[in-house]
């Protein structure tokens, strides 16, 4: 490891070499100023790709739920390294060179290796053009000195190298808290990374969830225990093997729900013509006494564009109140039997990607969830509430956009009798047994309790958001340099009546109530905020689960590009 010293230019550092880093890579390269240096540090051997897109997060049977054409721009479009592979390689996965196009979605672990081309193609140029980076691949960061005395930061590797940085930006993305796994016998704490899945179980398997991540699961062990045929219609069955009968997996979920389907989207557009712009949300927070309103946004952002874009749909929510909108959808979804909806709303989305035409509340909504992620912390803590219980279980569901072909493996697994899903109630607990495997607690929706056996249980319920006691670089965590995100009440009133109802994320502090949500408090640009208010204007902080109160979308490739291009922004000017 050996960064020249280079005086008079800031010094920054990238912990974690994922989607995030390349994103930023690109910002830093497309300004083209040379008065910094750049150095990347990567835990694994591959830059650019990170968790969910190389071995650590998938196999070849996992599919990316976004297209081309909805990946942020990087240097070349995806369609251009597609077309650069030899034609067997893709066939091999399941890709037809001569019929792919921008709408297709492909396995993750491609679109890993498309980032890490990206990121080579970025540093030929960053060489071409003699700028200074330094890439380090296989070298874990250990630890994150600030020393704000000397307005400098320290990096600590594994190998105990030390360097000097001006700022360093965080971006060592996903992190799964591993509790029992290894000590109980078929007890995982994440499918993650799914290779440790390809075992024979004869028997019955326990999953908790039933979005992505149980899906993750799911296509994985389907694999292992049988295979996927197409009969003459199209229609894919599931033929099991014959040597593990007994296999079969039960998801576990609150009210037994499923994710909705991938649609055709239109999204970059829409994004772009609908939502409100920054001004316009920073001059109502302006005039609405310093909060961001979910009802306003409710109204601008979902229920005016939806006037012009299905007037149908406008007739029906346009005096519902956002509780009332997503109570009237919830309801038919809790009502409807899993799989029938699962393969309603599979026709569904199979016309809409044939026709190219979206389904226009489901886009809204993800378009709305995309611009409520960086002004979410500055909703009042009574909105935030609401938006926590209300909105965010539906965008879960709608946003989750399950891809096609999973979805038919679902229910090609689930018409084999091999696939079924339990409503659990909010109480319900997993107890693990010495033994190995679990005990599943939970009552239905009439109440009668359960107390089920598995030999094999798996956690699927997805990133956790992490707290500051969960956080890696252990100098960052003591001392002052990182404080608990919370939000304020609007009024103190609200903030006592939430604590008498016995919410423990409710504090007083002097005159003032807040709410704390998960992980630590960052300012709009994402420098960390210690607990007297003060800005640390040394470090950058976009590993998702740890901003997760501040910035509830959880990480889509979308949040990584626009991050990416605010901290670069902040940081040169
Ligand atoms: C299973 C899964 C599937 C997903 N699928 C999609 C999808 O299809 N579409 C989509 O838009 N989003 C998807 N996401 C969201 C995904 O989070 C983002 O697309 C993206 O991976 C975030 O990038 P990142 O660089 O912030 O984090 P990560 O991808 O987690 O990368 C972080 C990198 O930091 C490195 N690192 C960590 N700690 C250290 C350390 N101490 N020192 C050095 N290096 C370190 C890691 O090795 C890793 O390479 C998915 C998420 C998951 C979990």
């Amino acid at each position: 490891m050996s960064t020249p010293a280079i005086n008079n230019r800031k010094k920054i550092a990238i912990i974690g070499g994922g989607p995030t880093a390349l994103f930023l890579f690109k910002e830093f390269a497309k300004r083209g100023k040379k008065d910094y240096t750049i150095d990347i540090f990567e835990a694994g051997q591959q830059l650019g790709s990170g968790m969910p897109y190389t071995k650590a997060g998938a196999n070849a049977e996992h599919i990316s739920n976004v297209s081309a054409n909805e990946i942020p721009e990087l240097i070349s479009p995806l369609n251009e390294y597609i077309d650069s592979l030899p034609a067997k390689y893709l066939e091999e996965a399941g890709i037809d060179k001569d019929l792919f196009h921008e709408y297709k979605v492909i396995p993750r672990l491609i679109l890993g290796q498309y980032f890490n081309d990206q990121f080579k193609q970025l540093l030929e140029k960053a060489k071409k053009e003699q700028t200074d980076i330094y890439i380090h691949p296989c070298t874990r960061v250990e630890d994150i000195i600030d020393k704000p005395g000397s307005n400098k930061i320290m990096v600590e590797t594994a190998s105990h190298e030390s360097r000097e940085f001006d700022i360093v930006i965080i971006c060592t993305g996903h992190s799964w808290p591993c509790s029992k796994e290894g000590k109980i016998k078929g007890y995982y704490d994440s499918p993650y990374p799914p290779q440790k899945l390809l075992k024979q179980f004869n028997h019955l398997i326990a999953l908790k969830g039933s979005s992505l991540t149980a899906i993750d699961a799911i296509v994985t062990l389907s694999k292992i225990h049988g295979r996927f045929s197409k009969d003459n219609t199209g229609q894919l069955a599931w033929l099991p093997n014959e040597d593990t009968p007994e296999f079969k997996i039960v998801m576990h979920s609150l009210q037994a729900l499923l994710p909705a389907i991938r649609i055709h989207l239109d999204d970059p557009q829409l994004k772009k013509d609908i939502l409100l712009s920054e001004k316009d949300i920073f001059k109502h927070i302006v005039e609405n006494d310093g909060f961001l309103s979910l009802d306003y946004l409710f109204e601008k952002n979902f229920k005016e564009p939806m006037k012009s874009g299905d007037p149908e749909f406008y007739q029906e929510i346009r005096n519902k109140k956002l509780e009332d909108f997503v109570n009237g959808i919830m309801q038919i979804r809790e009502q409807a039997d899993p799989f029938q909806l699962f393969k309603a709303e599979y026709r569904e989305a199979n016309r809409s990607i044939r026709r190219q035409k979206p389904v226009y509340w489901k886009e809204l909504l993800a378009a709305f969830n995309f611009l409520i992620n960086y002004p979410a912390k500055h909703l009042s803590a009574e909105d935030m509430i609401r938006f926590q219980k209300v909105l965010m279980p539906l965008i879960s569901i709608i946003i989750a956009f399950v891809p096609q072909e999973s979805c038919e493996q679902l229910i090609a697994l689930y018409d084999a009798g091999r696939l079924e899903i339990v409503s659990v109630d909010e109480d319900s607990k997993v107890e693990a047994c010495e033994e190995g495997g679990i005990i599943y607690h939970y009552k239905d929706e009439s109440g009668n309790e359960y107390h089920q056996r598995y030999l094999t249980y798996i956690d699927c319920t997805g990133q956790p958001p992490l707290s500051l006691e969960d956080f890696p670089f252990r100098s960052l965590r003591k001392g002052n340099i990182l404080s608990q995100a919370r939000i304020k009440f609007r009024s103190g009133e609200e903030g006592k009546k939430e604590k008498g109802k016995g919410n423990k994320k409710v504090e007083q502090d002097g005159e003032n109530w807040f709410l704390h949500v998960p992980g630590i408090a960052i300012t709009d640009s994402f420098s960390p905020i210690d607990n007297e208010g003060h800005i640390n204007p040394r470090i950058y902080m976009l590993a998702s689960p740890f901003i997760s109160g501040f910035n509830p979308d959880f990480s889509g490739l979308d949040f990584c590009a626009t991050a990416a291009k605010i901290v670069t922004e902040d940081i040169i000017s």
